[in-house]
C-alpha cells in the first residue's frame, strides 16, 4: 500500500491491510461477505406490510440476491413522514427470513434499540446519519452481530475508517463498509456516487466493501449502471432498493427498482462478475493489464 495512505489513515490502524492480516470475511448464516461470492442485498426501503416483504423476499431470492434488506426504523428528514413500524417491522422481517431463508439486514438508529434489533436481524445497519454516533457504534459493536457501516453523506474516507476502527476497537471484527454516495454541489442525482472510494477502500482495507447505488443515484434509471460500476471498482456486494410497486412505496420509491427491473439489473451484472472472478482481480491490476493476460 502507498506510504501516504498509511499516514492518512494512521488513526484507524486495525482497518488497514498489513502483512499477515487476512481479508475479513464476515459470516452471515451460510454466507460470507468479503469472500469469493459477490453478495447482493435487496429489498424495500421501508418494511410496509408482510405481503410486500415476503413477495419481495421470494422474488429477489429467485433473482440471485442472498440477503433481504428493509427498514423497520426509518431516519426520515420530515417528522410527518412514515417513521417505520419498529418492533412490528422487525417481526415481519423475521417472518420473511423464515419463509425465504434469506438473512436480514436492517437499520438500528438508537443505542437503546440495539439489543431488540439484534434479536431479529442478522446484520445491523448503521445509517449515513449515524456514522459518527459513537454511543450507537459502541452498542452495535457489543451486539454480537455483524455491522454494515454506511458512509456519512459528508464523511471523508478517513472519517469512515475512524468509525470502523471504533467498532473494531470495541471488539467486533465483523465490520462491513458501505459507500452510499456523498453530498456534493451536484443536485441532479440524490448524492454523488464515490466510485474512487470503493477502489481506494479495496486497496487499503481488509474489510468488505458494499455499494449502495440506490441512495447514491436517487433515480431508479441510474441504479443498474452504478451497480455495474461498483462491481468493476471491486465492491464485494450491493445493497439495492427493490419494491413490488415502487410508485406506491412509503419511502424512496423514486429510486426503487420493480421486480423486472431488478431481474434485468442482476442479469446485466453477469459479464462484470465473470471478469471479477478472473485472477488477479480486476481492481488490483494496473489498467486491467493482468486481466488481459488472464483472458489470453
Ligand atoms: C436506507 O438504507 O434505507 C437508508 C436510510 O440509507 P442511508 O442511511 O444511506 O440514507
Ligand atoms: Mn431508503
Amino acid at each position: 500500500m502507498r506510504e501516504s495512505w498509511h499516514e492518512q489513515f494512521a488513526e484507524s490502524p486495525d482497518t488497514l491491510k498489513s502483512a499477515g492480516r487476512p481479508q475479513t470475511r464476515v459470516p452471515v448464516l451460510d454466507l460470507e461477505i468479503g469472500g469469493d461470492e459477490f453478495i447482493t442485498m435487496a429489498g424495500p426501503c421501508s418494511v410496509e406490510t408482510e405481503f410486500q416483504l415476503i413477495a419481495t423476499a421470494h422474488h429477489i431470492r429467485r433473482a440471485g440476491a442472498r440477503i433481504l434488506r428493509g427498514g423497520a426504523f426509518k431516519p426520515r428528514s420530515s417528522p410527518y413522514a412514515f417513521q417505520g413500524h419498529g418492533l412490528e417491522g422487525l417481526k415481519m422481517l423475521a417472518r420473511a427470513r423464515e419463509e425465504s431463508g434469506l438473512a436480514i439486514v436492517t437499520e438500528v438508529m438508537s443505542e437503546c434499540d440495539v439489543s431488540m434489533v439484534a434479536e431479529y436481524a442478522d446484520i445491523l445497519q448503521i445509517g449515513t446519519r449515524n456514522m459518527e454516533n459513537y454511543a450507537l457504534l459502541e452498542a452495535a459493536a457489543h451486539s454480537g452481530r455483524p455491522v454494515l457501516l454506511k458512509r456519512g453523506m459528508v464523511a471523508t474516507i478517513a472519517d469512515l475508517l475512524r468509525s470502523a476502527q471504533c467498532l473494531l476497537d470495541h471488539g467486533n471484527p465483523h465490520v462491513i463498509l458501505c459507500e452510499r454516495g456523498i453530498r456534493t454541489f451536484e443536485t441532479a442525482t440524490r448524492n454523488t456516487f464515490d466510485v474512487a472510494a470503493i477502489a481506494l477502500l479495496k486497496q487499503v482495507s481488509h474489510l468488505p466493501v458494499i455499494a449502495d447505488p440506490s441512495h447514491a443515484a436517487g433515480h431508479r434509471e441510474l441504479v443498474p449502471a452504478l451497480a455495474r460500476v461498483a462491481v468493476t471498482a471491486g465492491a464485494d456486494g450491493l445493497l439495492v432498493e427493490v419494491h413490488p410497486q415502487p410508485e406506491k412505496a412509503w419511502s424512496d420509491g423514486e429510486q426503487s427498482l420493480d421486480f423486472s427491473e431488478f431481474d434485468a439489473m442482476m442479469a446485466s451484472l453477469d459479464p462484470y462478475l465473470a471478469l471479477r472472478n478472473l485472477q488477479p482481480p480486476l481492481h488490483e491490476t494496473v489498467a486491467g493489464a493482468g486481466v488481459m493476460e488472464a483472458m489470453g
